[in-house]
């Protein structure tokens, strides 16, 4: 350290030009490192044995068709029980793009895809569902959209084709309630399918939330979005992997995480239930003074308990999703827990 010090002292101008020539070093090796993938792309995968094939058969043919530099296929294995794994480690031995993230049991499509952004180290990442809903032609546009300066383009579905007419309400309802009720703008019929600049990715890795909507989150975290529409074809094998309860927690997730409409209902509710009751009460003096007889029902009693106790609870259940969370965010807990990755 000494004779560093003493060299310092003795030739600054040459100390600084070392110090310069040493950062200048350190940014270009540290872009090396990061630039040389320019394309990742990211699959949850959670039983998907029989898409596996035909998805890397279409994926490949798609980066050799639209002049990436080079590129990573990141699979993120949340804890699939048939042959995935398998599958992904067979895609490895003859193909050094592909990387496995393998998860120590299911954490569910977020932090699958939370997982994959962590692991990504491309100048543009790219997540996409593997049961082929996002079609891999869609890329190349997508690409197009990046390299003509957006900084996250996202997929818009013009139809949602297999899915049950009851799955269509659901996400058409959520996804405008969602708009009308959130505070921030979040664009109508997306999925998770996008792409992300480098930029955007380093930011998303740094929000802590565990409760993840990514869609939300996306929109959220601003920079040049731009759009690109696809069709939405029928899924390529099997069923669908997310249960109905898994998608009425992910919208309840986006709700809960983007809006406090529904604590703010606690209060709508309240005036309403006082103006009401102000309003009986000039009935029931009116009445009295003009000497109108008015039936004793035990209805409108009835009514009114109902209604009031009725409209505690859902806000009290309302009031419980937010302590839930908060609970939730201070446990710390991470997001995934990761038993190997073969990079
Ligand atoms: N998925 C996952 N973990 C889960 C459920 C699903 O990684 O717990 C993956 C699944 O393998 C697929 C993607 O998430 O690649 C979307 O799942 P799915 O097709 O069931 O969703 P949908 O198309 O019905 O929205
Ligand atoms: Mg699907």
């Amino acid at each position: 350290m000494t004779e560093l010090e003493n060299f310092c002292r003795d030739s600054p101008q040459m100390a600084k030009r070392l110090a310069a020539e040493l950062v200048r070093m350190a940014d270009v090796h540290s872009d090396a490192s990061v630039d040389d993938i320019e394309l990742s792309l990211v699959f949850p995968i959670y039983n998907e044995e029989e898409s596996i094939p035909e998805l890397y058969r279409r994926v490949t043919e798609v980066i050799g068709q639209s002049n990436v530099r080079s590129a990573e296929i990141i699979f993120v294995n949340d804890g699939s029980r048939d042959r995935s794994e398998e599958l992904v480690r067979e895609l490895r031995t003859t193909d050094a793009r592909v990387k496995l993230v393998n998860f120590s049991r299911n954490f569910g499509h977020q932090a699958a895809i939370t997982a994959g952004i962590d692991h990504s180290r491309g100048a543009a990442t790219i997540l996409m569902d593997a049961d082929l809903q996002d079609p891999p032609h869609v890329i190349g546009e997508m690409l197009e959209k990046w390299r003509a300066g957006g900084e996250i383009v996202y997929a818009v579905r013009k139809r949602r084709d297999d899915d049950t007419f009851a799955k269509r309400l659901f996400a058409k309802t959520f996804y405008r309630v969602l708009q009308y009720i959130s505070s921030i703008d979040i664009p109508l019929d997306t999925g998770d399918f996008c792409l992300l600049d480098r930029k955007v990715v380093t930011h998303l890795k740094a929000l802590p939330e565990k409760n993840r909507f990514l869609r939300g989150l996306r929109s959220w975290v601003g920079f040049r979005q731009v759009a690109v529409e696809f069709e939405r074809p029928a899924r390529f094998a099997g069923d669908a992997k997310y249960t109905f309860r898994q998608s009425v927690r992910l919208a309840i997730n986006g709700i809960v995480g983007f809006s406090s409409f529904p604590l703010r209902l606690a209060s709508f509710a309240g005036f309403l239930a006082f103006f009401a009751a102000l309003a009986l009460l000039v009935v029931a003096f009116w009445a009295w003074f003009i000497d109108y007889h008015l039936e004793r029902g035990w209805t409108s009693i009835v009514v009114i308990v109902l209604f009031v106790g009725g409209v505690q609870l859902i806000l009290l259940g309302s009031i419980g999703e937010y302590i839930g969370r908060i609970y939730d965010e201070a446990k710390q807990r991470p997001n995934y827990i990761v038993r190997e990755f073969l990079d």
